[in-house]
């Protein structure tokens, strides 16, 4: 199962993640928004792995919770409170279960997305990081189901959530910076979306 232990590899490898593609992100979100993605997530990553550092709480929900705090207090923009909101209701999830199963992984990624809808209003098809968390809540559930442990129920979910970056290319997003465009958002990748999925593939391969 996955203890704080891997919680914590998995939030330094996000954090790794995020600035190797600190620049991409910037980039995805410069040509629909206003270019500080990258820097937003790998400032707020960052801040993460240091509070880690300096003392970690000891089971995975009280970890998300720190990570949903400092994530709060450092990314700002539109994803900082949507991706605090959902390592809140992640953590809230977990509970202080010790040692999470698959199926605890595809509720706390379910409960993430759940915090991120309440938060910030988006469903299906705006072209939001709801497009990449959506197919990996349902991959992450199925995976669960058929009896998979962590590591194969994130590595479910990342793969999903890379197709649903795929998917928002054609969009026309509808909330958010990259909205006041209308139409000319169309043809563009969602930067919230490909960090999303980014951040997936982190965890999967962390808690191998
Ligand atoms: P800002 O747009 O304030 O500069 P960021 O650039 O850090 O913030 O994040 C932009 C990302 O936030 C978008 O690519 C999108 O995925 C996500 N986002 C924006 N608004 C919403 C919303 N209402 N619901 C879900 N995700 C959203
Ligand atoms: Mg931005
Ligand atoms: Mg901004």
């Amino acid at each position: 199962g996955c203890t704080a232990h891997d919680v914590i590899t998995a939030l330094r490898a996000g954090a790794a993640v995020v600035a190797e593609h600190r620049d991409e992100l910037n980039q995805l979100d410069r040509a629909i928004g206003d270019a500080d993605h990258g820097e937003n997530m790998d400032r707020g990553f960052r801040a993460v792995v240091s509070k880690v550092d300096t003392a970690a709480p000891e089971t995975p929900g009280a970890l998300l919770k720190l990570t949903a705090t400092v994530l709060i207090s450092t990314v700002g923009g539109a994803s900082g409170p949507l991706y605090g909101t959902a390592f809140l209701r992640a953590a809230a999830a977990l509970g202080d279960t010790a040692e999470l199963d698959g199926a605890a992984v595809a509720k706390a990624l379910q409960a993430g997305m759940e915090g991120v809808v309440a938060r910030g209003r988006a469903v299906i098809g705006d072209k939001t990081m709801v497009d990449a968390l959506s197919p990996a809540v349902e991959a992450a559930r199925t995976a669960a189901e058929s009896g998979n442990g962590p590591a194969k129920v994130l590595a479910a979910a990342a793969e999903a959530a890379h197709r649903g970056v795929q998917a928002t290319e054609p969009l026309v997003a509808r909330k958010g910076r990259a909205s006041y465009l209308g139409e000319r958002s169309a043809g563009h990748i969602d930067p919230g979306a490909r960090s999303t999925a980014l951040l997936l593939s982190a965890f999967a391969d962390a808690v191998r």
